[in-house]
């Protein structure tokens, strides 16, 4: 079991888990929904064979990720062949969310496994049925010294983070990636954190709005708002704000129906301490649209909230449920005066077909990632990087980028014998004018 050196046998595990979590797609989904009825389709677009994607592709491409990469050497070092190798960290701790609960454990899990790491995986004590049926899935797949699910909540993460580890792989809130922090910060262990934030929608007059409302609905009330690249808050030109909110509403009825809590397609929220938070919320104001809530369902309809306050509860933290306030602008200047009064969010997301005017947002404002004329649907391409900045997160992953994410990046200078230049070395004498003008030259 040499998964440090040997790419073959990290191979061959990365395999075998892609045959067990195929043969489990069906429990996984029903793990899911026993959960808080996550929708098949949802299940399977967002986790199942998300997951089974990240599988295939890193198992393609392991070997030449792995390879050692050869770069130009410096004339400095003439004459040299330069690499770069890339080492596994050793021992990787990651933790995760509830949220998308398999796809957000096993994604870095499959990364780190990939780079050559033993791994430790903390998933959310919060979807226990999710969290039984991944440690089943590890304990068929790895030897217990390799992968190893420790199942639990906030004094299980505690006994973790207070181990040395070599890197950590956090995936949450703010308040606690600052704990996780923190507990990493006492050992320099490298970590990555994904956390959240409040991502804006800016949509103006030149979209086809009835598009753009399809859109925006779809991201955000995916899994019930519970999406940490979900649109929080809608920036709507002023002129424009009664015609978009009809078509807002229609898209809402058009994907749930009039009675979204008998439609099979909305997620519920996780547990009461969120519904309760949610619901505190929609009370403080005034509902456009939506607002019913049944508490033994746990059921929130998808929300519109008529301009809030920008002090009030609804837009100071983020929002995570299925509750979307919608804020008006005339100005550029009001638009930075809402945006910038929050840490740089997760997701940005602007339609407009004034290329001018989404250019100058997507460059003027910093955030993790983001579309122009779509929502979320960055996160399913690969070659992105998927990570925030600031408060919404430390690091990016997804694709090659995770494998390089939980490899050490060695560079290494191989000296050919068949030549030595004295310059470099003392004594000093004379040699001053003549480095210089190397230097000058290179
Ligand atoms: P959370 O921070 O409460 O919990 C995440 C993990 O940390 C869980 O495994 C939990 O058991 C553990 N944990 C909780 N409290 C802890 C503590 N005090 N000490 C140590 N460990 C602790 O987050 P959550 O409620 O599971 O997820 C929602 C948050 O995650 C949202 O803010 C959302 O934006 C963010 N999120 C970010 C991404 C991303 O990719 N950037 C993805 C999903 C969710």
């Amino acid at each position: 079991m040499d998964y440090k050196n040997d790419i073959g046998y990290r191979k061959e595990t990365l395999k075998k888990l892609l045959y067990t979590i195929q043969q489990s797609e069906d429990l996984i989904v029903k793990a899911l929904y026993d959960d808080f009825k996550k929708p098949e389709f949802e299940a399977v677009l967002t986790e199942t064979s998300y997951v089974i994607s990240e599988l295939k592709d890193t198992i393609k491409n392991i070997n030449k990720w792995a390879k050692r990469k050869r770069v130009m050497p410096s004339l400095l070092n003439f004459p040299s062949t330069d690499y770069i190798y890339k080492e596994p960290y050793g021992n990787v701790l990651v933790i995760s969310p509830w949220n998308y609960p398999f796809q957000l454990a096993l994604c870095p899990l499959i990364s780190a496994v990939a780079a050559g790491n033993k791994v430790v995986l903390k998933p959310s004590e919060l979807t226990a049925h999710t969290s039984a049926i991944i440690k089943k899935i590890i304990e068929k797949t790895f030897h217990v010294n390799h992968v190893e699910v420790l199942e639990g909540g906030i004094e299980v993460s505690n006994k973790l983070l207070l181990q040395r580890w070599d890197y950590i792989f956090f995936t949450g809130s703010v308040a606690v990636g600052k704990i996780v922090a923190k507990a990493a910060a006492e050992n320099l262990t490298p970590v990555t954190l994904e956390l959240g934030g409040k991502n804006p929608c800016i949509v103006d007059e030149t979209v086809n709005l009835e598009l753009a409302a399809k859109r925006i609905i779809w991201g955000k009330f995916i899994n019930a708002g519970q999406t940490c690249i979900a649109p929080d808050y809608i920036l709507i030109q002023k002129k424009i704000k009664i015609p978009f909110v009809n078509f807002l509403i229609q898209e809402i009825n058009n994907a749930y129906g009039k009675k979204p809590i008998k439609s099979p397609d909305f997620t519920r929220i996780i547990n009461t301490k969120n519904w309760l938070r949610l619901v505190s919320m929609i009370e403080q104001e005034k509902v456009i649209f939506g607002g019913e809530t049944d508490a033994n369902e746990l059921f929130i309809s998808p929300t519109l909230l008529e301009e809030p306050d920008l002090d009030s509860p609804v837009m100071n933290e983020e929002i995570f449920g299925p509750v979307l306030p919608i804020l008006t602008y005339e100005t550029e200047t009001d638009i930075h005066n809402v945006i910038s009064r929050f840490e740089k969010p997760l997701a940005f997301y602007v339609f407009s077909d004034n290329s001018h005017f989404a250019e100058k947002l997507i460059k003027n404002y910093s955030f993790g990632g983001g579309c122009i004329n779509d929502t979320v649907v960055h996160f399913s391409n690969k070659r992105l990087p998927f990570g925030g900045v600031g408060h919404s997160g430390i690091g990016a992953y997804h694709g090659q980028l995770s494998f390089d994410l939980f490899s050490h990046h060695k560079g290494v200078v191989k000296k050919g014998n068949w030549l030595d230049l004295p310059m470099r070395y003392a004594p000093y004498k004379n040699k001053l004018a003549n480095i210089r003008k190397f230097l000058n030259w290179m």
